[in-house]
C-alpha cells in the first residue's frame, strides 16, 4: 500500500465517522424545535420537569413509559 492508498483510506474513515456523528447527534440529544426540546416519538414539548430531572431525556413521560414497556430499542 503505497501513501496515496493510505490517504485516501483514513479519508474515508474519517467521512464515515462524521456521518456517523451526524446520524447519531439527532437522537442523543433529542429534537430542539424553536429552542424547546420536544418528543423524537410525538413532537409534543418535553416538560421543564422531566429534563431537570432526565437531561438526556428524548422522548416525553408517555412515550417513554411505552418504550420502556414494549422496548424495541
Ligand atoms: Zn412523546
Amino acid at each position: 500500500m503505497d501513501i496515496c492508498d493510505k490517504a485516501e483510506a483514513l479519508e474515508q474513515q474519517q467521512r464515515q465517522q462524521a456521518l456517523n456523528n451526524a446520524l447519531n447527534r439527532p437522537l442523543e440529544h433529542g429534537r430542539i424545535i424553536d429552542g424547546t426540546k420536544v418528543c423524537i416519538c410525538c413532537d409534543e414539548p418535553i416538560p421543564a420537569t422531566r429534563l431537570q430531572a432526565a437531561p438526556n431525556a428524548v422522548r416525553c413521560i408517555d412515550c417513554q413509559a411505552l418504550e420502556e414497556a414494549y422496548g424495541n430499542g
